[in-house]
């Protein structure tokens, strides 16, 4: 799966009118390796804005000078996204440069964290531990999503009690709209997968959506950062479920290793929180 995903040419979009929702989505080409624009970019006063750079600026431009990473992931996707606008003008974007900007620019925690054995394992060879630069090389991000406001109107985020209608989920309900898009993805140097995908489901009573981070690192660990998005058709808010999993390879049989969807319900949980996104 992991070869052929950059190839996509011509953009990809795909829109559905839901009730109160629109959900847009696009599958893009990969980030260019070089700057796209004449010059364009080259001529951005360096005391412009970061959100004006943002709008100047080239993709490629945008991911390699206002992301601090010294390395990107070998595949971004700039232009691939999901967008969910509701009534009121207020969309929760989900995309890979707000992903990368919340990934450690400047600390290698993994490795801190890394047992000797393995470092000394991977001494001889280029591994990924030893960048000059350090930065968090797995791409680890907590995003799990970009609430983008209208003002007035904008999301007020409580913590609840309730959880996902996961019953609910699983019935035998009409897809209207489904989409798989993957926001960037890394193979560590042939260490193991870093990849960032959403996932968007809309049935007739509710819609749910799973932004997911897998992460191996082979020897060491895998990890899974999510986000979960319910929402049941007319009712005032949708459901946000933000978890973080993560175990030592060591623990987990070799034959779940790269399979994502069942390592992710048997993993330890590090982090479970359940939100409440009141809509306006
Ligand atoms: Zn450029």
């Amino acid at each position: 799966m992991a070869s052929n995903k950059g190839e996509v040419q011509e953009p990809i979009n795909e829109s559905l009118d839901y009730g109160n929702w629109k959900f847009l989505s696009r599958k893009s080409h990969i980030l260019n390796s070089k700057c796209t624009s004449n010059s364009q970019c080259e001529s951005v006063p360096v005391t412009t804005s970061e959100t004006d750079k943002r709008r100047l600026y080239c993709d490629h431009c945008c991911f390699a000078k206002l992301l601090e990473l010294p390395e990107l992931p070998e595949m971004c996707f700039p232009q691939s996204f999901l967008i969910i606008e509701h009534c009121s003008g207020v969309r929760i974007c989900f995309a890979a440069f707000d992903a990368l900007q919340l990934v450690d620019a400047h600390n290698d925690k993994l490795k801190v964290q890394m047992a000797e054995k393995w470092k000394e394992e991977r001494s001889n060879t280029q591994g990924v531990g030893d960048v000059v630069h350090p930065f968090d090389w797995t791409y680890t991000t907590e995003y799990t999503g970009t609430i983008v406001p209208n003002p007035p109107h904008s999301i007020k985020i409580e913590l609840t009690e309730e959880q996902i209608n996961l019953e609910k989920l699983k019935q035998q309900e009409k897809i209207l709209f489904y989409n798989d898009i993957i926001l960037f993805e890394d193979e560590l140097a042939d260490n193991g997968v870093s990849i960032l995908r959403v996932k968007i489901r809309v049935m007739t009573s509710c819609f749910f959506i799973l932004l997911r981070q897998f992460l191996r690192v082979d020897g060491v660990l895998i990890r899974v950062n999510e986000a979960r998005y319910y929402h049941e058709k007319d009712s005032k808010y949708i459901l946000r479920e933000i978890s973080c999993r993560e175990g030592a390879t060591k623990d987990i049989h070799p034959t779940l290793h790269t399979q994502q969807d069942e390592v992710a319900r048997i993993l330890p949980v590090k982090l479970l929180k359940m939100e409440k996104l009141m809509l306006p």
